[in-house]
Order: C-alpha cells, then sequence, then structure tokens
C-alpha cells in the first residue's frame, strides 16, 4: 500500500493512551518511588515528561564510535509519514501540549526537507514543541530556514570527537564547525542547543569546551552525554574518570564560576544534572548559587500552579505566585538583578543571556537501573508508546520489528521498518529474513553480519 500524505483526522493514535487526570502523576510517582521528589525537583511538578524523541529515520551519514543505533539500523526503511503521525498523536495523547518533541535518528536531515516540514508543522499544530537533533552535516541555512518557516523550534547540534569528521584532530578544532553551524542559525528565530559526548578521547578538553560555548551569546543549552555501553558504537565501557562528578568539575572550570548542579533537579540525581546560568562578555553567573530562595520558589510556583492535566502555562503561574507571594517574588527578582550586577566588566563587552547546562549520563545496556527506568524524563516514541530512552537502546532491534498500526479511513494499516510502505495486516517481516537487504542497505548488512560473528565467537 503506498503512503500518501496524511492528515490527522485520517490517522488515530496507536499503543498507550493517557487515562488519568494529571499528566504529571506517573512521572511523580516514579520519582516519589525512589526518594527523588525532593524540593528541588521540577521534573512531575511542573511537566510531565521533559523530552521525547521521534526517530525519523535509523539512517546516518556518520558512523560515531559511541552511536546508540542496533547494528541493523541501515538495513531499516524510514517510517512513513502516516505512521510518524500516529506517533506524535500518542506523543500528545499521553502528555498533552507543549512537550518537547526531539525529531531524530539516525540524522533526521536525511529525510526529505518536505517531510520534516510536515512534521514541524503538526507539532506546532498540536501546541508542542519541535527540535531537529542533527549532526548538522546537511542542515545548511536554507534547510534550516524552511524548517524555521513552518514551524521549528528548537535546533540541537551534535559535534565532537566520536564522529570522526576528516580533517578534524582535536575539540578545539571542531569549533570551527560549531561557529560555522551558530552562523546558519542567524536571525531564524531558532533556540540553539550543543550536544556533545563526553568520553576518553575528549575528557581533558572539557574545560575548555565548556568555556567556548560560555562565550557564545547565540547557544541557549549545553548538553554534555557521557559515555555509555550501549548500541553499534565501537568504544565501549566508559572509563573511571568519566563520572558525574568528574564532568560537572570540568565544566565549572571551563565556566569559572561554581554551577551549583545540587539545586534544581530535572529527574533522577544519577541520570541528570542541571545548571543555568546568565552569561555576558566571556563571563558567567550561576543563579541557582541561593539554594534555599530557588526551592522557596519552586515550591511557591508549585502551590500558584492550577492546572488539572500538566500543562502548565509558566508565564501565568509565575504571575499568580508574585501576586500571592509578593516578598519571595521580589527577593528572587534582586537575586536575579545581583547574578547579573556580578558579570561586572562583560556587560560592557557583550549581551546578558540565560543558558542551561546539561550533564546527562545514560546507562549501559546490560546494567539498566529499574529505579532510573521508572522515573525516566527522556522518552522514545515507540509503536507501542513511549519508552525510556536507555530501555530503548537496550532493545532497539525488538522495537525495529514491532508493528505499528495506524487507522486510516479504509480500516487499519501496519508497517514495521522492515518494509516500506503500510501493509493490510500486522505480520509483517522481521530484519533477520535475507531478502530484506538490497543493495543500498549493505551497510547495515555487513555490520549485522560482523556483530553475529563477534556474538558466536
Ligand atoms: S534516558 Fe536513561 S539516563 Fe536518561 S533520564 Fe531516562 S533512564 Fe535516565
Amino acid at each position: 500500500m503506498k503512503d500518501t500524505a496524511p492528515t490527522l483526522s485520517s490517522v488515530k493514535p496507536a499503543g498507550r493512551k493517557f487515562t488519568g487526570t494529571d499528566r504529571r502523576a506517573p512521572l511523580r510517582g516514579g520519582l516519589q518511588g525512589c526518594g527523588e521528589y525532593g524540593a528541588g525537583q521540577t521534573a512531575g511538578r511542573f511537566y510531565p515528561i521533559a523530552c521525547v524523541a521521534l526517530e525519523v529515520t535509523q539512517r546516518c551519514n556518520l558512523d560515531c564510535t559511541l552511536c546508540y543505533l542496533s547494528d541493523r539500523a541501515e538495513m531499516t526503511y524510514d517510517p512513513p509519514l502516516s505512521v510518524l503521525f500516529a506517533r506524535l498523536a500518542t506523543i500528545h495523547s499521553h502528555y498533552g501540549p507543549g512537550v518537547s518533541v526531539q525529531l531524530t535518528g539516525g540524522d533526521p536531515t536525511l529525510r526529505k526537507v518536505e517531510d520534516l516540514e510536515a512534521l514541524c508543522r503538526e507539532i506546532r499544530r498540536l501546541g508542542m514543541r519541535s527540535c531537529l537533533m542533527t549532526n548538522g552535516i546537511r542542515a545548511s541555512r536554507a534547510f534550516l530556514t524552511r524548517l524555521a518557516a513552518a514551524g521549528l523550534d528548537d535546533v540541537a547540534f551534535h559535534v565532537d570527537m566520536t564522529q570522526e569528521r576528516k580533517g578534524f584532530n582535536s575539540e578545539t578544532e571542531l569549533n570551527v564547525v560549531r561557529r560555522a553551524y551558530i552562523r546558519h542559525t542567524r536571525g531564524l528565530g531558532l533556540r540553539v542547543l550543543f550536544n556533545t559526548t563526553v568520553f576518553g578521547g575528549n575528557i581533558a578538553e572539557l574545560s575548555a569546551l565548556a568555556r567556548f560555548m560560555r562565550d557564545r551569546p547565540e547557544v541557549a543549552f549545553v548538553s554534555f552525554q557521557m559515555q555509555a555501553d550501549t548500541g553499534r558504537g565501537v568504544l565501549r565501557g566508559r572509563p573511571d574518570a568519566i563520572t558525574q562528578d568528574s564532568v560537572m568539575r570540568a565544566v565549572e572550570v571551563g565556566y569559572e564560576t561554581p554551577l551549583h548542579f545540587d539545586t534544581a533537579a530535572v529527574g533522577h540525581a544519577k541520570c541528570n544534572r542541571y545548571a543555568s546560568v546568565v552569561t555576558a562578555g566571556g563571563r558567567a553567573v550561576s543563579v541557582l548559587s541561593a539554594k534555599r530562595l530557588t526551592q522557596k520558589v519552586i515550591a511557591a510556583l508549585s502551590r500558584a500552579d492550577q492546572s488539572t492535566d500538566g500543562h502548565i502555562d509558566t508565564r501565568d503561574s509565575v504571575r499568580r505566585m508574585a501576586r500571592r507571594n509578593p516578598f519571595l517574588a521580589l527577593q528572587a527578582g534582586l537575586h536575579l538583578l545581583k547574578c547579573v550586577l556580578r558579570l561586572g566588566r562583560g556587560l560592557l563587552r557583550g549581551p546578558v543571556r540565560r543558558q542551561s547546562v546539561f550533564i546527562h549520563n545514560f546507562m549501559a545496556a546490560d546494567a539498566l537501573e529499574d529505579d532510573r527506568c521508572a522515573s525516566c524524563v527522556f522518552m522514545v516514541a515507540t509503536a507501542n508508546g513511549p519508552l525510556s530512552m536507555c530501555v530503548h537502546n537496550a532493545q532497539r532491534d525488538m522495537h525495529l520489528v514491532a508493528p505499528d498500526r495506524v487507522d486510516g479511513p479504509s480500516g487499519p494499516s501496519w508497517w514495521n521498518a522492515a518494509v516500506p510502505h503500510l501493509s493490510a495486516g500486522p505480520d509483517l517481516p522481521d530484519l533477520s529474513d535475507p531478502g530484506l537487504a538490497p543493495l543500498k542497505r549493505l551497510k547495515g548488512q555487513m555490520r549485522a553480519t560482523r556483530r553475529n560473528q563477534k556474538d558466536v565467537s
């Protein structure tokens, strides 16, 4: 069956649906269950999930040494738009409007730009945020201009030495690439994020890289992701030198200031560490330095929240909180003003910007911790509904062959990653069928064969 461009009215969500009243309750329960719902916790209190990945292709134009994809990834077909629309509808039914949807892969820019435009429009229509997660190679200015016009909110560039880009021998040399990518986004109204995998090959350069990020007022969000033994990448276990503490300290050296990673929490502390700074002209000041004040503000905001379904209108909550707690609002305002004034000479050299710094600690595929999986804030959309990214990474092949159901005007159709188009029945082939590997998917075949040989020996 040939796939045609779907509209939401012709596509119904498959998988689990949210049936409760407060969409934050499941995450809050998970965090409470493992003692992580303290005074600084924002997840489950202000939002039902941090983000959901929508994998629009398993293909990639790089082959990172710490890639989380499966060896069989390059043997698969891209999901038709109707499947992706159905997964978007499922994300929306679970988490409601406001959730950040990461258009990811593989590298999503290998899809036709028209497909990505359609997805951005649909995400905007559903009231969710879209983020393009890309290595940037194909994300030219013209490409990003089209997506911005279609409603793309954020672009996250992944650039680091695990990608083995030709001609670059260090993270410092890769700053040329990072600068060029920032230029591509100028004036498009996109929020710019950067992702870096922290591994044995760049831990010594982490402080210098953090300083580079601090000095880029265009960058709103900086994420450092610690090496994890999962997926097809050739590097495996994490070196002892890479711990949450060592990464936090190296980043603080780069920002030349303490970052107070223990003040506010985004999910489980073993998964995520979060800091927030104001920057200007090559200086940074942490805005989370006042722990008691921050936690009082979190509590007051929580009391001021009147949403019943987990979709918080932040501005509305802040206004209501300020009306109910004028003294606390004044204290918070003065604290922010002090942070800005502490930027000192930096104020003369550049604009004041806020930047978030995030350290993400994915788990190894064979060492998943139940409490972290149960309180995960980073989900992937699968055929059976959202799933923790760590769990998904550990079971990728199983999810690639799970059939997606798409309900259209002429009844249900089915798809899995082993077939190019929707089928009439759910009995789809799986990826181990040798007849399913045309030449263009030879790369995946060879990888899978190599992996099988390794597993046998
Ligand atoms: S993806 Fe893994 S490391 Fe990240 S929040 Fe979820 S369980 Fe934690």
